[in-house]
């Protein structure tokens, strides 16, 4: 199963996919490729941090499951390890998600917003991103929301944080206990 997480910058999404792999060990959270420059406090591992050509590269060399230019940078989805049998979480934009609905129409798709523009540039401010890059994020936003809308299976309101990681954790469950029913038990196809 593949689960994409979308929504607008600053909405938490970083936050909720680490502590929704964290508590389903079903789950592993993929790793992107960026060309965006590391933050000051962002973890030297929140992606592989990548020059253009190595990125173009990557494309060329048909590395990405999906790919897209957001905001001036690249940012992309490798292609997953085939062998690894849990399901996988992808934190990424819409038009990405877009891309995995068409490769991937069951993929699940929850869309998650900020409780309203204004926390949603509170949260952005309080990361550390300057004025402007807030200011594009949040147009940004409002673009983005209504294919998010349109696109998604579920959309989570982000008020509370734990309230927001239990609902995923439930949506992510129920698709999970919906394709063990369509799946054929073993000998059934005999
Ligand atoms: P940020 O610069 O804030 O880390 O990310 C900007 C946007 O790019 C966010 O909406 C984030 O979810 C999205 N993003 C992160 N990784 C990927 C990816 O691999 N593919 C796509 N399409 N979007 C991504």
């Amino acid at each position: 199963m593949i689960i994409v997480v979308s929504g607008p910058g600053g909405v938490g999404k970083g936050t909720i996919v680490d502590a929704v792999v964290r508590r389903d060990p079903r789950l592993w959270l993929s790793r992107s490729w960026t060309t965006r420059e590391r933050r000051p406090n962002e973890a030297a591992d929140a992606y592989v941090f990548a020059t253009t050509e190595e990125f173009e590269q990557r494309i060329a060399d048909g590395g990405f499951l999906e790919w897209t230019e957001f905001l001036g940078n690249y940012y992309g989805t490798p292609t997953p390890d085939a062998d690894d049998d849990r399901d996988i979480v992808l934190e990424i934009e819409v038009d990405g998600a877009q891309q995995v609905k068409r490769i991937e129409p069951d993929a699940v798709l929850i869309f998650v917003l900020p409780p309203s523009r204004d926390e949603q540039a509170r949260r952005l401010r309080l990361r550390g991103d300057p004025n402007d890059k807030v200011l594009a994020r949040v147009k940004k936003a409002d673009e983005e929301e209504p294919v998010g809308r349109a696109l998604a299976d579920h959309v989570v309101v982000n008020d509370n944080l734990e309230d927001t990681i239990d609902e995923m954790l439930s949506i992510i469950e129920s698709h999970r206990s919906a394709a063990d029913r369509f799946a054929p038990t073993p000998g059934s196809m005999d």
